[in-house]
């Protein structure tokens, strides 16, 4: 089967958030992945000086994004869209908001291009849990894009911790046990000192401990089998 995997971030740090122990795991079965990040211009960095400020904002999350994947073996790719802070969101009004047609449009040719490089086994996409404008963009390129037995979902954390995501009519979930991995996870997240790492991580790991592990769900089933064969 095929090792290379793609995880659809919309944001520097959802993938350590979401998945972190998931790609611990499957970088320790010899796996091969790919982040896509999209939305990389913001103002948004709650825990740094710099917040409110495009350009050092933008610059700074991506020295943690890179540091990140450096560590963990991840092959990056970054689109360059203004997030929803440069679009004209706030904190409440990105939350429910449905993304604008030429906003998703600009994230379907990231998706078309990247796929059509990395041509992966399985691509993670993110739920939108919570309902965050730039995650369902995401959701609804990917949606349109990826082949149903290559798509798996995940739950976009911290937002899953409170709020139950709308889940895709008939799919199933797969839980994917990271026992052994919250180190990994933590150390990750720890990266991402612009975004509030110590108020989210206690979230995540208490999130992982209720729910026993990370979780995804999948339409096709032969999906399970791609992600029981990069997990090991
Ligand atoms: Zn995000």
């Amino acid at each position: 089967m095929d090792p290379r995997v793609l995880l659809l971030s919309p944001h520097p740090d959802d993938i350590a958030w979401s998945l972190g122990g998931t790609l611990a795991r499957m970088r320790g079965a010899g796996a091969e992945p790919h982040v896509l990040t999209f939305f990389t211009r913001t103002r948004y960095a709650p825990t740094h000086p710099a917040h409110g400020d495009r350009l050092e904002v933008s610059r700074v999350r991506e020295e943690e994004e890179r540091a990140w994947a450096r560590a963990n073996g991840v092959l990056l790719h970054r689109a360059t869209l203004d997030d929803s802070s440069l679009r004209g969101y706030d904190d409440d009004t990105e939350l429910g908001a449905e993304p604008a047609a030429d906003v998703v449009s600009k994230v379907a040719r990231h998706v078309e291009t990247v796929l059509s490089e990395v041509d992966p086994g399985l691509v993670l996409v993110p739920l939108a849990a919570g309902g965050h404008v730039d995650h369902a963009a995401v959701r609804i390129a990917a949606a349109k894009l990826v082949p149903p037995a290559l798509l798996a979902w995940y739950e976009d954390l911290p937002y899953a911790t409170t709020d139950r995501p709308e889940l895709p009519p008939g799919c199933r979930e797969a839980l994917v046990d990271v026992g052994g991995y919250g180190s990994a996870k933590r150390a990750g997240v720890l990266t991402f000192a612009s975004q509030e790492p110590e108020v989210v991580l206690p979230l995540l790991l208490a999130h992982a401990d209720s729910v026993g592990g990370e979780r995804v769900w999948f339409g096709d089933p032969d999906t399970a089998d791609r992600l029981r064969f990069l997990v090991g």
